[in-house]
């Protein structure tokens, strides 16, 4: 199975971090830029963990190392891939090399907020669940605050329990997601299948499916 970047990302934010084994520093998880990724030298993982420490040996030597090995000026940052005890070197041009690339701790924690919110959404819908309470689940689902996977996981709810009392409000939500806004329309008609009842053709509120004439808009609907 081929893990998408949200997953390895994921599964590497429940490890630990390592320590770079030259200097001891925590090292810096890093996005490997699509352009390396692409050349041929294939490192294999959309993530690294590298050590960006400018005091590191391995970079402060490297530097010296490289100029007079090969006359030019570039050092190397030491990198592990995540996961495994596997360092290697990776040459950079300059100090600030890479850097631009680092995944960092702002982002990991507003990666974390959003994995609490998804934890929080599915517990509240939970609670929803074992009370049939398709009102709550119509307001979350409503909450442009909740992460999507949340609020797809309502919208799948209202189609299994939504009530005639959500459906007016559901079919005039628009979340902008495609996915959601289409299994949104599948719960409206769900609802209205569950309570016989349909949309007038005219007015587009809703009747009863046996209805003769549309009580909202008084126009004739049989066999319509
Ligand atoms: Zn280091
Ligand atoms: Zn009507």
């Amino acid at each position: 199975m081929i893990e998408t970047k949200e997953q390895v990302l994921e599964k590497i934010m429940n490890t630990k971090k390592p320590a770079c084994p030259y200097c001891g520093k925590p090292m810096s998880l890093w996005e490997v830029p699509d352009i390396v990724m692409g050349d041929g030298l294939g490192w294999g993982t959309p993530y690294l963990n590298v050590c960006f420490d400018n005091d590191c040996p391995h970079f402060t030597g490297g530097w010296d190392h490289i100029q007079e090995n090969y006359a030019h000026h570039a050092s190397t940052r030491c990198i592990n891939y995540p996961g495994t005890k596997v360092f290697e070197s990776m040459p950079v041009f300059s100090s600030v090399g890479g850097t631009g690339q680092i995944v960092d701790d702002d982002i990991l924690a507003k990666r974390e907020a959003i994995k609490e919110a998804i934890k929080k959404g599915f517990a509240d819908l939970a609670e929803c669940f074992t009370a049939k309470d398709a009102a709550r689940v119509y307001s979350i689902l409503a909450d442009p605050a909740r992460p999507p996977k949340v609020r797809m996981k309502a919208a799948e709810m209202m189609l299994d329990f939504g009530t005639l009392a959500e459906v007016e409000d559901l079919a005039h939500l628009k979340i902008g997601a495609p996915l959601i806004d289409k299994k949104i329309l599948e719960a409206v008609g769900a609802i209205m299948a569950r309570n016989h009842c349909r949309e007038c053709p005219f007015c587009a509120e809703i009747i009863k499916d046996r209805a003769s004439t549309c009580k909202h808009c008084n126009r004739e609907v049989t066999g319509l």
